[in-house]
């Protein structure tokens, strides 16, 4: 008697579609063909051998349903005992093919759970470190007018200046109290905006004008090292927004030209229908300081970025501004964009959706 086992394979191998092994793979079923040569249901390589040819095609089966088939050929005749071990090593490839498969799908999923372990604690690590980063930032930039405030109003409570010395404590004492002011209302519309809570807008017909002329004014008084330009409203600019969001917007943008243009210089504000945008309205801040490199514009508007420069080392600030002026932006239903080249300055513009196609 000759036997061979003629495979062991996997389900998704290519074998013979008219094989004993290809019947067994598709059905799931035992095949047993008492000669090959002559078995109707099944291709045989001859047709005339004077030995019959046997063969039992075997499924591997694994907690999956069929996972292969065992094929196995011989002559003569095959014991009841030798077929009953074929079987049992049917049983037990299917099962070693189960164990396996388990095996590595607790590998995989024991890796995937390290690497998801992994990502989140230094994502945690991070994050720690940000908000240490950030509380640092954020007391530094509450203690600086704060410390201002306290010098300034016990100077003028201690003492009796001369008229011209008080006034000038009391613009120092205004202008900090602003600074508290705006870092204090920077931080609430950041919670809001990390609590995904909306930004609360009460949109009205603005009066573009009065708003440029009323910051000009007052950045033009507490600024003297700067020249403030503002080109009046053309007609067809109706805007409904937010008066105060307008109003936080352009005074992050005024006060970024003025610390980004740390020598002086001038800056443009304007309000006019955009050119290249048909029906929104644009609001324009432009200096002629520092500017910012290409490669970083596309950060500037993430929160707690700011760009090294070495003529701006010493301005405050907690990279907050610009990402407030997207949100406010994005919450009228516009954007910001940004234009700018290192050592010739920066134009910022806020395009918000004119009165024709409002939100
Ligand atoms: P902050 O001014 O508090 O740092 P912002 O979010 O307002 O934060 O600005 C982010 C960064 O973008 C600034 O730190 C600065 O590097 C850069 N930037 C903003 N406005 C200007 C500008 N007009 N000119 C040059 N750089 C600017």
């Amino acid at each position: 008697m000759r036997t061979a086992l003629l495979a062991c394979v996997p389900v998704g191998t290519l074998v013979d579609t008219e094989s004993a092994a290809a019947w067994t793979l598709r059905t799931g079923q035992t095949v047993t063909s008492v000669d090959l040569h002559v078995d109707g249901r099944l291709r045989a390589d001859e047709r005339t051998a004077s030995t019959p040819l046997r063969a039992l095609s075997l499924p591997l089966v694994s907690g999956a349903g069929v996972v292969g088939v065992m094929a196995v050929e011989w002559t003569g005749e095959m014991s009841r005992a030798s077929r009953a071990a074929a079987e049992e090593l049917a049983l037990h490839v299917g099962l070693a093919v189960e164990n396996a498969r388990l095996t590595v799908r607790q590998l995989l999923f024991a890796e995937e759970l390290a690497e998801k372990v992994a990502a989140a604690t230094a994502r945690m690590r991070e994050l720690d470190q940000a908000k240490t980063e950030f509380l640092s930032v954020v007391s530094h930039e509450l203690r600086t007018p704060l410390t201002a405030l306290q010098g300034f109003s016990e100077l003028l409570l201690r003492s009796t200046l001369p008229p011209e010395r008080a006034r000038r404590c009391l613009v120092y004492l205004h202008t900090e109290a602003c600074t508290l002011g705006r870092i204090v209302g920077e931080l609430l519309d950041l919670s809001r905006i990390e609590a995904g809570r909306p930004l609360e807008l009460r949109p009205e017909a603005v009066d573009l004008d009065a708003l440029m002329e009323r910051n000009a004014e007052l950045f033009a008084a507490e600024h003297r090292e700067h020249r403030f330009r503002w080109t009046p409203t053309p007609p067809g600019s109706a805007l409904q927004a937010d008066p105060d969001a307008l109003d936080r917007m352009l005074k992050n943008l005024l006060s970024n030209a003025v610390k980004y243009s740390p020598r002086g210089g001038e800056v443009c504000i304007s309000a006019s229908p955009a050119s290249d945008r048909p029906g929104m309205i644009e609001m324009a801040v432009e200096d002629d300081g520092v500017g910012i490199p290409a490669e970083q514009l596309p950060r500037i508007f993430d929160k707690y970025v700011r760009v090294a420069h070495p003529e701006t080392v010493a301005t405050r600030g907690l990279g907050l501004g610009l990402s407030l002026v997207k949100a406010l932006a994005e919450a009228h239903g516009g954007h910001v964009e940004v234009e700018s080249l290192p050592g010739k300055g920066s134009k910022f513009r806020v395009l918000l959706p004119g009165v024709e196609r409002h939100f």
